[in-house]
């Protein structure tokens, strides 16, 4: 007779046998119960879990009793790892030790497998045409990674001691546009299609949102077919599951295109100076339109390089019909590899036709804009779906039996008491039906947290914000001993007021941008009473338990910004059904991204800290009062003053 859930979960459970100390939560062992009945009935739910409740064996256990395949996709590498080497491992060393009959007894018989996309293997073909090509590699880190690569045994970029450059590492990476698949000499012992066969058995495959996300687009064939899903870290389907539906065109993915018909084809040279002199044409049409990030219908001069680059391409695809067996560099095994070779190269140059097509005459449903690459700071033309929920319920939750959706921020509520409370969810994602639940958190909100919101004149609109908000900085920073983050939603303003307050802070301060992120983290977590400022990343996946984070300071409400194109179509999109989309899209994604900073600080139950909300809105506004009411039960403080008390009694372990 197999152990009830709870029983797994119980002081003399299968878990509390193999974890000495263990000890489940309430939150925990309920949120345990739903995911195995959404299993067994074909349910999807939905949890928000928050720090500590222990989610990932909330839902491991259900997932390796079900005996079913499942996908377990995360969105950061950090909690894929987490699963894979730590947590998993575990829950089927326990299940196997307590005889559970769908872990068969042993726990050898599970098999598991962490699946990346193509990108990340090393191409065995690529790595050998290269190296025929030369005597000596091109530079030292492509010298190391010829040596990494005669003897690796996984392929796994992840392994090299460093990170190579995007152009070395593509030169041999296992894209799939370079690849012959069956026609290559190498295809039983390539790297990535010994991964997805192993994939294939395996019980568990944890993967990535991006990849999870492009596997759906593509309609399967990155993935095996699988039985159920685990969503963890929810909050950023919509996000990847928009990327994986865009089409970009850009110098970036242009100069890709080159590079890998020149690998395969002795291409005339002449298209290089064609295709750079139209980007250059592009990118400075684009530039004239002020921002980082705008519609592409607000350039009316865009079609005269956009068409210029539709015919260069078009002279490439002529070409390429005319030469794809004669101007091969090596010379093909048979005729069936070089029309696999022709149709891989043609393949790329109709997604950048198509890029073209979407940019020019987006649909209804999508729409294209212009942007900044992160990458390399060059503007790019981008077309997506603005609203991927029908693209979701089609391809995931009308096909999937039960898809598990958690994370520690995707209520738009304090409780499932509160109507709708995982409606901007449900909503964006497609999920028409789910069991929904908030897992009570373990941590003493009200004993361990202060929140101090500033009064209603410090207005982030207001011109004086920085003015009037430095010094509230520096009181908190005082109180707390540093020992803070202070996050910013725009770069822009971080700037600002860390010149305007650096010179009165007498704690060891950086800032986002002087350091690589890691190392940026590093230093936080190794220099007493430390005081990072940052944007963006910062806000979430960071992990700084204990007394080195005891503050955490947000300039202001997270609104998404209105002038984002994606952000305005949704608001639009909203407001032509007749729905407030302030109230339905805006104040629930402040919510979810302010849980987000509030969640750096409190880490476990011994944490204690502060969060000081600098936007004076939230006190004096209703949406104000709406997102408030959905965050964490801290203290809340009126006056500074009131941390003296509070800090004291952890003043001595500071340090
Ligand atoms: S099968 Fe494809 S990815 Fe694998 S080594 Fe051959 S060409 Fe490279």
């Amino acid at each position: 007779m197999p152990d009830t859930i709870d029983t797994v979960f119980s002081p003399e459970g299968a878990l509390a046998r193999v974890l000495p100390g263990f000890e489940a939560r309430a939150g925990q062992v309920q949120m345990a119960q739903l995911v195995e009945r959404g299993f067994l009935e074909g349910m999807h739910t939905i949890v928000e879990a928050g720090t500590g409740v222990g989610k990932s064996f909330a839902y491991l256990v259900p997932a390796l009793r079900s005996g079913k395949k499942i996908v377990i996709s995360t969105g950061t590498i950090a909690l894929q790892e987490q699963l894979f080497e730590k947590d998993i491992p575990l829950v089927v060393r326990a299940l196997a030790a307590s005889g559970d009959t769908a872990v068969s007894g042993n726990a050898r018989d599970v098999r598991v497998t962490l699946v990346k996309g193509r990108n990340h293997y090393l191409c065995k073909q690529k790595l050998e045409r290269l190296r025929s090509d030369r005597l000596i590699a091109p530079s030292r880190t492509m010298e190391r990674m010829w040596e990494w690569g005669s003897q690796t045994a996984s392929g796994d970029r992840a392994e090299l001691p460093f990170l190579p450059s995007s152009d070395e590492w593509e030169q041999i990476d296992a894209d799939a546009d370079d690849c012959v698949g069956e026609f290559c000499e190498h295809f039983r012992e390539c790297f990535f299609f010994k991964k997805r066969d192993e994939a294939k058995y395996a019980d568990i495959i944890v993967v990535n949102h991006a990849l999870f996300f492009l596997d759906l687009v593509m309609g399967g064939g990155l993935l095996p077919a699988y039985d159920l899903v685990v969503l963890d870290e929810a909050h950023q389907c919509e996000r990847w599951a928009t990327a994986a539906l865009t089409a970009r065109l850009s110098r970036a993915t242009v100069g890709r295109m080159l590079r890998k018909l020149h690998r395969t084809y002795e291409l005339p040279k002449s298209f290089d100076v064609e295709f750079e002199e139209g980007i250059r044409g592009l990118e400075s049409t684009l530039a004239r339109i002020p921002g980082d990030k705008y519609p592409l219908r607000a350039n009316e001069d865009v079609s005269q390089p956009l068409e210029r680059l539709r015919s260069s391409l078009f002279e490439l695809e002529n070409w390429l019909y005319a030469n794809w067996h004669g101007a091969l560099r090596k010379k093909p095994e048979n005729d069936a590899e070089a029309e696999r070779r022709r149709d891989l190269s043609l393949r790329a140059i109709l997604a950048h036709q198509a890029a073209i097509d979407r940019a020019q005459m987006p649909s209804d449903e999508a729409i294209a804009w212009v942007e900044r690459a992160e990458s390399d700071g060059r503007f790019e033309v981008n077309s997506a779906p603005y609203d991927v929920s029908e693209f979701l319920d089609q391809t995931l939750f009308s096909r999937t039996p039960s898809v598990v959706l958690t994370s520690a921020t995707i209520a738009n509520a304090a409780s499932t008491r509160n109507q709708g409370v995982f409606d901007f969810l449900k909503r964006s994602l497609g999920v028409h039906d789910a069991q929904e639940f908030i897992a009570p958190s373990p941590f003493d909100y009200h004993q361990q947290a202060r929140f101090f919101v500033a009064p209603s004149q410090v207005n982030p609109k207001a011109v004086d914000f920085a003015r009037k908000a430095g010094p509230l900085i520096e009181e908190c920073l005082d109180r707390s001993r540093g020992r803070a983050f202070v996050l910013f939603t725009s770069y822009a303003r971080l700037r600002e007021i860390y010149a305007s307050v650096r010179e009165r802070i007498a704690f060891p301060m950086r800032m986002q941008g002087e350091l690589s992120r890691t190392r940026l983290l590093e230093w936080f977590r190794t220099t007493p009473h430390a005081v990072l400022f940052a944007t963006g990343s910062f806000w979430e996946g960071i992990d700084v338990a204990g007394d080195r984070l005891s503050c955490v300071i947000i300039d202001r409400l997270p609104f998404p910004s209105p002038a984002d194109p994606l952000v305005a179509a949704r608001m639009e999109a909203f407001e032509a059904r007749g729905i407030d989309g302030f109230d339905a899209y805006m104040v629930p994604s402040a919510i979810v991204r302010l849980k987000q900073g509030f969640g750096r600080l409190i880490r476990s139950t011994t944490d204690r800290g502060v969060v000081a909300l600098l936007d004076g809105r939230a006190a004096s506004t209703h949406y104000g009062a709406t997102i408030l009411s959905a965050l964490p039960p801290a203290k809340r403080i009126t006056h500074l003053d009131e941390l003296v008390e509070f800090f004291d009694f952890d003043g001595e372990r500071s340090g």
